[in-house]
Order: structure tokens, then C-alpha cells, then sequence
């Protein structure tokens, strides 16, 4: 079966050719007025107006704890333009949504306010530092009033110097080289431009980042310290430090005893925090997440 087929049998809604989108649980939850993902409590982002799409399905790292079916190659021959990229996003999430209207459990302010959505999560699967317009999607975005975080594996630093979306998140998924190539299992060693890209970070000091750990337990969840040393090289805004959920395509690679308890989560994250000079801000235990930021305190997008 093709990746797009995988795809399609988890859920994803393809845009264009190579994008995705995937409303995510707590979008359905927060129409629900019956809970909101951890990024409400850090950073106020309302989940039910959040898009969670990807302008590139293919990725360069084949991540032991990914969700997604990341063994399948994936090629591009041409790349869509930004704007039908944004419009397709923004017509499948209406669509999606539109589906709320006539159920009883619906909060109707949330239902109307979910058909205008604010943010878009540039997130969902493969890297989207891959796509060659990802500064003109952000824009795109942008000019419809609505904020922006991109997620990326850092291996190409040369992107990460040049978007500015509202939050730039990267995710740091091994202490050091040798945990990195096996945790990340890349398509070829890109360890020195994650840590460039750690540099790069830290040279944009007006550009609110964040660097995302996922803990898991007997691969990469060693070292606090070790991680502390690549913070304070990247000297992000925040950092996230979470326990990896052994759900879809992970389940194949890894066992369940990999997941690591909030309690296990907040110890881990105390050591990174002491050790690299920043301080606990928030913890959400239904999704085992920390925040850390320098002074303790979170900041909403806005
Ligand atoms: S970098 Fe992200 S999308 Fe790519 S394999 Fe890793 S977790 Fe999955």
C-alpha cells in the first residue's frame, strides 16, 4: 500500500498532492466544550480553531516513535503552489467541522467560532521544512489573521534561519550523535545540521522558539544533562519535554513499556531544567508534558 493509502486508512485527508491535514481529537473535544489540548494551558491556542496539517508528507528521519507509517518512500515531482495548499486546508477543515452542526453535544459559540479557524498547527507529519514555499505558506496563513507553529527536525538549518512563524518548534529526540541515529534513524547522518540548526536558534533571538523532547523509555530518554548541553546552545523560549505515546505505526517499533509515567516525565525534565538554567513553568499530566521556559512563566500567542 502506498503512504498515501496509509494515510488515508489513519484518517489524513490528502490536500494537493503532498499535504495533509488531520483534525486532530481535541479539536473534537473543544467543539465538545469538553477539554483542550496542553497547548491551550501553555500558549492559549484554542484546539477547536486549530488546523493540524502538513504542506509535505515525506520526511528525511525515520523516527522509532513517529505515528506515521515513516518505512514508506515517498517521491515528489513537482511541488503545489502555497495558496492551494492553504485554501484546501482550510476547505477540509470546514467541511470537517460543518459535520458538528446538528449534533446535540456540540457547543454551538465553539461550533461557530470552530468554522473560522485562528491557528494552523504546521505539524502533522513528515518535514515541512522539505517544502520550498514553507515561507510563503506561513504568510498565507498569516494574512488570514491566523498564527502559525512549524515543527521541525531541525536538518535543515538553512529553512530555520529564514521562516518566522509565530512559534518555531524543533524537535530534539537524542542527547548526543550515536542516541540520535538510533532513535531518529535517518535517511542519511544529519546529526551536524541538527546541531547547526541548534545555532541557528539561538542567533534569532527576536523569533519565539521552542526545542520539543519525546522521552522514550530504553532509547533516548538519558542524559539530562547531556540534553541541557543542546539547549543552551539553541537558548530556546521554551522547551517541551514529553513522554512518547505508543500509538499508530510507533506500536510496530516499540514496546508499550517505552511510554514513561508523568511523574517519570516531570523527574526528567527538573534535571534538563537544573541543568541547562531554566525553571518549571506548566505541566498537563492527561497528555505528560512539561513546559520549561527561563524565568518559569508561559506566554499566550497573540
Ligand atoms: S521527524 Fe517527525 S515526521 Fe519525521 S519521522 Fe520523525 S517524528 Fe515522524
Amino acid at each position: 500500500m502506498s503512504l498515501i493509502d496509509l494515510l488515508k486508512k489513519q484518517g489524513y485527508h490528502i490536500i494537493g498532492t503532498h499535504g495533509a491535514i488531520k483534525p486532530c481529537l481535541w479539536l473534537n473535544r473543544s467543539i465538545k466544550a469538553s477539554g483542550s489540548c496542553y497547548k491551550a494551558s501553555f500558549y492559549g491556542i484554542s484546539s477547536h480553531r486549530c488546523v493540524q496539517m502538513t504542506p509535505c508528507i515525506a520526511c528525511n528521519q525515520r523516527c522509532l516513535h513517529c505515528w506515521r507509517p515513516v518505512e514508506e518512500p515517498f517521491s515528489i515531482e513537482s511541488w503545489d503552489r502555497p495558496e492551494l495548499i492553504v485554501e484546501q486546508s482550510l476547505a477540509e477543515q470546514k467541511r470537517f467541522v460543518s459535520g458538528y452542526g446538528g449534533t446535540g453535544a456540540t457547543d454551538r459559540q465553539a461550533w461557530k467560532e470552530a468554522l473560522m479557524p485562528k491557528h494552523a498547527a504546521i505539524s502533522l507529519v513528515g518535514e515541512p521544512t522539505l517544502y520550498p514555499y514553507l515561507d510563503e505558506l506561513i504568510a498565507q496563513y498569516r494574512d488570514r489573521d491566523m498564527s502559525t507553529f512549524v515543527v521541525t527536525n531541525g536538518t535543515r538549518p538553512g529553512v530555520v534561519a529564514r521562516i518566522s512563524p509565530s512559534q518555531l518548534y524543533m524537535s530534539l529526540d537524542a542527547p548526543d550523535h550515536e542516541t540520535y541515529l538510533k532513535a531518529c534513524n535517518p535517511v542519511s547522518d544529519l546529526w551536524d545540521r541538527v546541531n547547526e540548526s541548534l545555532e541557528v536558534l539561538r542567533s534569532r533571538p527576536g523569533q519565539r522558539s521552542a526545542l520539543r523532547l519525546t522521552l522514550v523509555k530504553g532509547l533516548n530518554m538519558i542524559d539530562p544533562e547531556g540534553y541541557a548541553r543542546l539547549v543552551k546552545k539553541a537558548q530556546p523560549d521554551y522547551v517541551e519535554v514529553k513522554a512518547y505515546m505508543h500509538l499508530g505505526y510507533s506500536r510496530y517499533r516499540l514496546p508499550r513499556e517505552a511510554m514513561p509515567s508523568h511523574a517519570e516525565v516531570l523527574a526528567f525534565a527538573r534535571k534538563v531544567a537544573d541543568a541547562a538554567g531554566y525553571r518549571p513553568a506548566m505541566d498537563v499530566e492527561l497528555s505528560r508534558v512539561a513546559l520549561l521556559s527561563k524565568d518559569g512563566s508561559a506566554r499566550p500567542i497573540g
